[in-house]
């Protein structure tokens, strides 16, 4: 199924692996497409390599293997899903990104947005890259329709329109000039997170489901005022941990450091955490800690902020929390900004 709806290059598995000679591949797949591992693995061995699949969880280009390369002795990482993001830096293994590109037609979902659109002249779009392809097509239905259409282009991500949950330079880039959003893809991941970082309304056009809706602004009003809750409960507490995530594009050492002693001078206590995946089973094993300041995956506090017992606050929060960062600034959109 997820082979006939996404596009995972097979011909080129097989040319990067004999180009390249490599002996050993180890293969990254994300969630929904794991389970096209054994297939993948089978064509790479035809083509001369012994391939390994991670069977780790890979929620995005910041999550790299290339430690597990190096201690299962590949000599070449070949990743599915994802572009390359600049935080995450290459070790010695080379990556091969294959980005899975949709097959899948985008226009009914497009026209059913368009309803949702009407108050609106002047739209900006944003994807995700599995849909990047798509986007002069649906400028053009856009446009065939009256509309306006802007594409933001500010240099950080791989393609112009591009997000990704915690990076929508693309869209902030554009967000002055246009009354509203496209966004085309599945899911509320993305469209929430357009929201928030760009404030502005946001109307998914889902082509796995041929659908389209709008993002309310009261579902982003819900997540700001949970995380304003969550920032007074930091406030009284005592003891504090930072983590600091181990994945390889979520590394902020110098920033979790910073934080932990704007803390101390704050009054507080504060000890470093560095952790691989941020659960709340990992943080039960700290009772003493009443509140944490997430320097890793800002989406984690966001998304699964219900299943946390304890405030896990981002950066920008935990500055606000210390009168070093304006609550306006994350309400105008930092909420991804990187403050430190
Ligand atoms: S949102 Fe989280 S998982 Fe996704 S790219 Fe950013 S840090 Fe990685």
């Amino acid at each position: 199924m997820t082979g006939e709806t996404f596009d995972l290059e097979d011909e080129r598995l097989k040319e990067e692996i004999r180009k390249r000679g490599a002996k050993r591949v180890l293969i990254q797949l994300p969630e929904g497409l794991k389970r096209e591992g054994p297939r993948l693995a089978r064509m790479a061995e035809e083509s001369g390599a012994l391939p390994i699949i991670s069977a780790d969880p890979c929620y995005g280009a910041c999550d790299l293997p290339f430690y597990e390369a190096e201690v299962l002795r590949a000599d070449l990482i070949i990743h599915y899903g994802h572009t390359e993001i600049e935080s995450s830096t290459p070790t010695g293994v080379p990556i091969v990104y294959m980005e899975a590109r949709a097959k899948i037609d985008v226009e009914r979902s497009v026209k059913n947005a368009l309803e949702y659109l009407e108050p609106w002249s002047v739209v900006g779009l944003s994807t995700v890259v599995q849909h990047v392809h798509e986007l002069d097509r649906v400028r053009a239905l856009l446009n065939a329709a009256g509309k306006t259409v802007v594409v933001g282009d500010a240099g950080r991500l791989k393609y112009p329109g591009q997000v990704i949950g915690c990076d929508y330079s693309n869209a902030e880039a554009i967000s002055s000039d246009v009354e509203a959003f496209l966004f085309l893809g599945g899911g509320r991941f993305h469209a929430l997170g357009l929201a928030l970082a760009t404030a502005k309304p946001v109307v998914v056009a889902d082509p796995y489901e041929g659908r389209a809706y709008p993002i309310r602004k009261e579902d982003a009003q819900r997540v700001v005022r949970q995380r304003w809750v969550t920032i007074s409960q930091a406030k009284e507490a005592e003891n504090f941990a930072v983590i600091i995530g181990l994945k390889s594009g979520q590394m902020a050492l110098d920033p979790a450091l910073k934080i932990k002693r704007y803390l101390e001078e704050a009054g507080k206590n504060a000890v470093l955490l560095a952790m691989r995946e941020i659960t709340p089973e990992a943080l039960q094993e700290f009772p003493s800690i009443e509140a944490f300041v997430n320097t890793a995956c800002p989406r984690v506090s966001f998304d699964e902020a219900s299943i946390f017992r304890r405030p896990v606050l981002i950066v920008g929060e935990a500055l606000v929390m210390l009168g070093r960062a304006k609550w306006e600034e994350l309400l105008e959109g930092g909420w991804f900004k990187k403050f430190l």
